[in-house]
Protein backbone atom coordinates (compact mmCIF):
# COMPACT_ATOMS: atom_id res chain seq x y z
CA UNK A 1 0.00 0.00 0.00
CA UNK A 2 1.37 3.33 -1.13
CA UNK A 3 0.65 6.20 1.03
CA UNK A 4 0.92 10.02 -0.59
CA UNK A 5 2.08 12.57 1.13
CA UNK A 6 -0.27 14.33 2.36
CA UNK A 7 -2.03 11.22 3.78
CA UNK A 8 0.95 10.66 6.05
CA UNK A 9 0.82 14.31 6.98
CA UNK A 10 -2.36 13.39 8.12
CA UNK A 11 -1.59 10.13 9.77
CA UNK A 12 1.06 11.58 11.98
CA UNK A 13 -1.09 14.00 13.75
CA UNK A 14 -2.55 10.87 15.52
CA UNK A 15 -1.30 9.88 18.73
CA UNK A 16 1.89 7.56 18.30
CA UNK A 17 0.83 5.27 20.54
CA UNK A 18 -2.45 4.06 18.62
CA UNK A 19 -1.08 5.84 15.00
CA UNK A 20 0.22 1.83 14.21
CA UNK A 21 -3.51 0.52 14.58
CA UNK A 22 -4.81 3.22 12.74
CA UNK A 23 -3.00 2.82 9.72
CA UNK A 24 -3.58 -0.78 9.45
CA UNK A 25 -7.42 0.03 9.84
CA UNK A 26 -7.13 2.80 7.37
CA UNK A 27 -5.18 0.41 5.03
CA UNK A 28 -7.75 -1.76 5.44
CA UNK A 29 -10.68 0.29 4.57
CA UNK A 30 -8.74 1.69 1.48
CA UNK A 31 -8.12 -1.90 0.52
CA UNK A 32 -11.92 -2.79 1.19
CA UNK A 33 -12.20 -0.22 -1.87
CA UNK A 34 -10.52 -1.51 -4.55
CA UNK A 35 -7.73 0.75 -4.27
CA UNK A 36 -3.75 0.60 -3.36
CA UNK A 37 -2.97 4.17 -2.68
CA UNK A 38 -3.89 6.61 0.54
CA UNK A 39 -4.66 9.86 -0.23
CA UNK A 40 -5.76 12.55 1.73
CA UNK A 41 -9.46 11.96 0.49
CA UNK A 42 -9.18 8.25 1.40
CA UNK A 43 -7.50 8.97 4.83
CA UNK A 44 -10.44 11.60 5.52
CA UNK A 45 -13.29 9.05 4.71
CA UNK A 46 -11.39 6.10 6.39
CA UNK A 47 -11.41 8.58 9.49
CA UNK A 48 -15.48 9.41 9.26
CA UNK A 49 -15.99 5.46 8.78
CA UNK A 50 -13.83 4.41 11.92
CA UNK A 51 -15.47 6.95 14.18
CA UNK A 52 -18.83 5.95 13.54
CA UNK A 53 -17.92 2.30 13.52
CA UNK A 54 -16.42 2.87 17.18
CA UNK A 55 -19.50 4.90 18.14
CA UNK A 56 -21.73 1.50 17.30
CA UNK A 57 -22.41 -1.02 19.72
CA UNK A 58 -24.22 -4.54 18.49
CA UNK A 59 -26.40 -5.00 21.53
CA UNK A 60 -29.49 -3.13 22.71
CA UNK A 61 -28.99 -3.40 26.15
CA UNK A 62 -26.22 -3.57 29.15
CA UNK A 63 -26.19 -5.04 32.05
CA UNK A 64 -23.60 -4.59 34.76
CA UNK A 65 -23.02 -5.76 38.30
CA UNK A 66 -20.29 -4.80 40.94
CA UNK A 67 -17.73 -6.34 42.56
CA UNK A 68 -19.88 -8.01 45.45
CA UNK A 69 -20.53 -11.17 43.47
CA UNK A 70 -16.69 -11.08 44.11
CA UNK A 71 -16.49 -11.75 47.86
CA UNK A 72 -16.86 -7.63 48.81
CA UNK A 73 -17.23 -7.53 52.60
CA UNK A 74 -20.31 -5.00 52.06
CA UNK A 75 -22.32 -6.90 49.51
CA UNK A 76 -25.92 -7.56 51.15
CA UNK A 77 -27.03 -9.26 47.91
CA UNK A 78 -25.54 -11.93 45.91
CA UNK A 79 -27.34 -11.59 42.33
CA UNK A 80 -25.27 -13.66 39.41
CA UNK A 81 -28.52 -15.47 39.10
CA UNK A 82 -30.62 -12.10 38.79
CA UNK A 83 -28.41 -10.64 36.44
CA UNK A 84 -28.78 -13.58 34.53
CA UNK A 85 -32.23 -13.75 34.11
CA UNK A 86 -32.49 -10.20 33.72
CA UNK A 87 -30.21 -10.27 30.89
CA UNK A 88 -32.40 -13.07 29.67
CA UNK A 89 -35.32 -11.49 30.04
CA UNK A 90 -33.96 -8.34 27.84
CA UNK A 91 -33.11 -10.52 25.20
CA UNK A 92 -36.42 -12.18 25.05
CA UNK A 93 -37.58 -8.49 24.58
CA UNK A 94 -35.64 -8.31 21.62
CA UNK A 95 -34.28 -5.04 22.56
CA UNK A 96 -31.81 -4.82 19.77
CA UNK A 97 -34.03 -5.53 17.31
CA UNK A 98 -36.56 -2.79 18.69
CA UNK A 99 -34.11 0.18 18.86
CA UNK A 100 -32.45 -0.89 15.40
CA UNK A 101 -35.89 -0.06 14.38
CA UNK A 102 -36.78 3.35 16.49
CA UNK A 103 -33.47 4.65 15.76
CA UNK A 104 -33.66 4.18 12.09
CA UNK A 105 -30.04 2.93 11.63
CA UNK A 106 -27.37 1.15 13.36
CA UNK A 107 -26.85 1.32 17.47
CA UNK A 108 -24.61 3.81 19.05
CA UNK A 109 -23.77 4.05 23.21
CA UNK A 110 -26.38 6.67 23.90
CA UNK A 111 -29.16 4.28 22.54
CA UNK A 112 -28.72 1.28 24.78
CA UNK A 113 -30.82 0.30 27.08
CA UNK A 114 -28.62 0.39 30.26
CA UNK A 115 -29.67 -1.76 33.97
CA UNK A 116 -26.86 -1.73 36.85
CA UNK A 117 -27.13 -3.54 40.44
CA UNK A 118 -24.65 -2.95 43.53
CA UNK A 119 -24.49 -5.27 46.21
CA UNK A 120 -25.08 -2.54 48.42
CA UNK A 121 -26.17 1.06 48.48
CA UNK A 122 -22.44 2.23 48.31
CA UNK A 123 -23.63 1.70 44.51
CA UNK A 124 -19.89 1.18 43.03
CA UNK A 125 -21.01 0.30 39.46
CA UNK A 126 -22.66 3.96 39.31
CA UNK A 127 -26.41 2.54 39.28
CA UNK A 128 -27.83 6.05 39.55
CA UNK A 129 -27.30 6.88 36.00
CA UNK A 130 -28.50 3.80 34.50
CA UNK A 131 -32.05 3.62 33.48
CA UNK A 132 -32.93 0.33 35.71
CA UNK A 133 -31.00 0.17 38.94
CA UNK A 134 -30.99 -2.08 41.68
CA UNK A 135 -29.29 -1.09 45.16
CA UNK A 136 -28.65 -4.12 47.65
CA UNK A 137 -30.25 -3.12 50.89
CA UNK A 138 -30.98 -4.54 54.30
CA UNK A 139 -34.06 -4.14 56.39
CA UNK A 140 -33.06 -3.84 59.62
CA UNK A 141 -35.09 -5.30 62.80
CA UNK A 142 -34.72 -4.73 66.23
CA UNK A 143 -34.92 -6.84 69.60
CA UNK A 144 -34.37 -4.35 72.31
CA UNK A 145 -34.37 -7.19 75.27
CA UNK A 146 -30.94 -8.51 74.01
CA UNK A 147 -29.17 -5.05 74.10
CA UNK A 148 -26.46 -5.05 76.43
CA UNK A 149 -26.01 -1.23 75.67
CA UNK A 150 -22.16 -1.90 74.26
CA UNK A 151 -22.56 1.27 72.12
CA UNK A 152 -21.01 -0.74 68.87
CA UNK A 153 -24.01 0.15 66.75
CA UNK A 154 -23.46 4.14 67.19
CA UNK A 155 -20.13 3.79 66.60
CA UNK A 156 -20.54 1.50 63.08
CA UNK A 157 -23.17 3.94 61.39
CA UNK A 158 -21.43 6.10 59.81
CA UNK A 159 -24.74 8.14 58.68
CA UNK A 160 -25.34 8.67 62.49
CA UNK A 161 -28.65 7.21 62.18
CA UNK A 162 -28.68 4.92 65.51
CA UNK A 163 -28.78 6.54 68.57
CA UNK A 164 -28.71 4.47 72.05
CA UNK A 165 -31.48 5.47 74.23
CA UNK A 166 -32.36 3.91 77.83
CA UNK A 167 -34.70 1.59 75.96
CA UNK A 168 -32.25 0.50 73.36
CA UNK A 169 -31.31 1.33 70.03
CA UNK A 170 -32.90 3.65 67.78
CA UNK A 171 -32.80 3.94 63.61
CA UNK A 172 -33.86 7.00 62.25
CA UNK A 173 -35.09 6.33 58.52
CA UNK A 174 -34.51 9.93 57.74
CA UNK A 175 -30.80 8.88 57.67
CA UNK A 176 -30.24 5.64 57.31
CA UNK A 177 -29.21 4.27 53.92
CA UNK A 178 -29.98 0.07 54.54
CA UNK A 179 -26.43 -0.75 54.60
CA UNK A 180 -26.65 -2.85 57.90
CA UNK A 181 -23.45 -2.14 59.17
CA UNK A 182 -25.04 -1.78 62.42
CA UNK A 183 -26.88 -5.18 62.38
CA UNK A 184 -23.32 -7.03 61.43
CA UNK A 185 -22.07 -4.68 64.30
CA UNK A 186 -24.44 -6.31 67.15
CA UNK A 187 -22.55 -8.82 69.46
CA UNK A 188 -25.86 -9.46 70.62
CA UNK A 189 -28.50 -10.02 67.64
CA UNK A 190 -30.76 -6.69 69.33
CA UNK A 191 -29.97 -5.49 65.84
CA UNK A 192 -30.13 -8.17 62.89
CA UNK A 193 -30.91 -7.97 59.31
CA UNK A 194 -34.72 -9.31 58.81
CA UNK A 195 -34.62 -9.30 54.93
CA UNK A 196 -32.84 -8.20 52.01
CA UNK A 197 -34.01 -6.77 48.46
CA UNK A 198 -33.57 -4.24 45.66
CA UNK A 199 -34.38 -0.64 45.97
CA UNK A 200 -35.41 0.11 42.39
CA UNK A 201 -34.60 3.29 40.83
CA UNK A 202 -34.96 4.19 37.28
CA UNK A 203 -34.55 7.06 34.39
CA UNK A 204 -30.65 7.89 35.32
CA UNK A 205 -28.83 9.36 32.15
CA UNK A 206 -26.24 11.35 31.36
CA UNK A 207 -25.93 13.58 28.01
CA UNK A 208 -27.18 16.65 26.84
CA UNK A 209 -29.87 16.65 29.82
CA UNK A 210 -28.55 14.71 32.50
CA UNK A 211 -30.98 12.87 35.53
CA UNK A 212 -29.91 10.68 38.17
CA UNK A 213 -32.22 8.00 38.78
CA UNK A 214 -35.18 8.40 40.97
CA UNK A 215 -36.55 5.51 43.71
CA UNK A 216 -39.55 4.06 42.47
CA UNK A 217 -39.70 0.90 44.88
CA UNK A 218 -38.46 1.19 47.92
CA UNK A 219 -37.47 -2.99 48.75
CA UNK A 220 -38.60 -5.69 46.18
CA UNK A 221 -37.31 -9.09 46.16
CA UNK A 222 -35.88 -10.65 43.22
CA UNK A 223 -39.12 -11.48 42.07
CA UNK A 224 -40.24 -8.97 42.69
CA UNK A 225 -37.84 -6.90 40.69
CA UNK A 226 -38.18 -8.94 37.83
CA UNK A 227 -41.71 -8.76 37.45
CA UNK A 228 -41.32 -4.24 38.20
CA UNK A 229 -38.60 -4.76 35.01
CA UNK A 230 -41.14 -5.85 32.64
CA UNK A 231 -43.55 -3.34 33.11
CA UNK A 232 -40.89 -1.10 32.82
CA UNK A 233 -40.05 -2.42 29.66
CA UNK A 234 -43.79 -2.32 28.75
CA UNK A 235 -43.59 1.32 29.21
CA UNK A 236 -40.53 2.09 27.41
CA UNK A 237 -41.47 0.25 24.35
CA UNK A 238 -45.31 1.66 24.39
CA UNK A 239 -43.59 5.35 24.56
CA UNK A 240 -39.99 5.26 22.70
CA UNK A 241 -39.59 7.73 20.74
CA UNK A 242 -36.90 7.75 17.89
CA UNK A 243 -34.46 5.45 20.15
CA UNK A 244 -34.67 7.82 23.30
CA UNK A 245 -33.34 7.08 26.95
CA UNK A 246 -36.27 5.78 29.52
CA UNK A 247 -35.39 8.99 31.23
CA UNK A 248 -36.55 11.56 28.53
CA UNK A 249 -39.59 9.70 28.47
CA UNK A 250 -40.33 10.36 32.22
CA UNK A 251 -39.36 13.94 31.24
CA UNK A 252 -41.94 14.18 28.22
CA UNK A 253 -44.45 12.27 30.15
CA UNK A 254 -44.06 13.50 33.56
CA UNK A 255 -42.28 10.92 36.41
CA UNK A 256 -45.16 10.60 38.62
CA UNK A 257 -47.26 9.87 35.76
CA UNK A 258 -45.12 7.61 34.09
CA UNK A 259 -44.22 5.97 37.77
CA UNK A 260 -47.88 5.27 37.97
CA UNK A 261 -48.40 3.60 34.86
CA UNK A 262 -45.25 1.26 35.37
CA UNK A 263 -46.99 0.17 38.41
CA UNK A 264 -50.65 -0.16 37.71
S1 LIG B 1 -21.47 -1.68 45.62
FE1 LIG B 1 -21.10 -2.52 47.64
S2 LIG B 1 -20.97 -4.71 47.32
FE2 LIG B 1 -20.69 -3.74 45.35
S3 LIG B 1 -18.48 -3.53 45.13
FE3 LIG B 1 -19.29 -1.61 45.97
S4 LIG B 1 -19.05 -1.84 48.16
FE4 LIG B 1 -18.89 -3.90 47.29
S1 LIG C 1 -28.40 0.20 58.26
FE1 LIG C 1 -26.53 1.40 57.90
S2 LIG C 1 -27.23 3.49 57.78
FE2 LIG C 1 -28.89 2.33 58.65
S3 LIG C 1 -28.63 2.57 60.83
FE3 LIG C 1 -27.57 0.69 60.26
S4 LIG C 1 -25.47 1.31 59.87
FE4 LIG C 1 -26.71 3.15 59.89
S1 LIG D 1 -24.44 -3.07 69.22
FE1 LIG D 1 -26.21 -4.27 69.74
S2 LIG D 1 -25.93 -4.76 71.85
FE2 LIG D 1 -24.52 -3.09 71.41
S3 LIG D 1 -25.69 -1.26 71.91
FE3 LIG D 1 -26.04 -1.65 69.77
S4 LIG D 1 -27.90 -2.87 69.72
FE4 LIG D 1 -27.16 -2.93 71.79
Amino acid sequence: MRWEKEAEALLKKVPFFVRGRVKKKVEEFVRQRGKDVVTREEMLLAKKALREQSSQVAEGFVVEGCFGGAGCPNALTSSLKLLEKIEALLAREDLTRFLQKKAGGPLKHHHQFRVALSECPNACSQVQIRDVALIGQAEIGIDPSRCSFCGECEKACEEEAVSLTAEGPQIDSGKCVACGVCARSCPEGALFIRRTGYRVLLGGKLGRHPSLAREIVPLASEEEALSLLKKVVKFYKTHNQKGERLGAIFERLGWEKSFEEILK
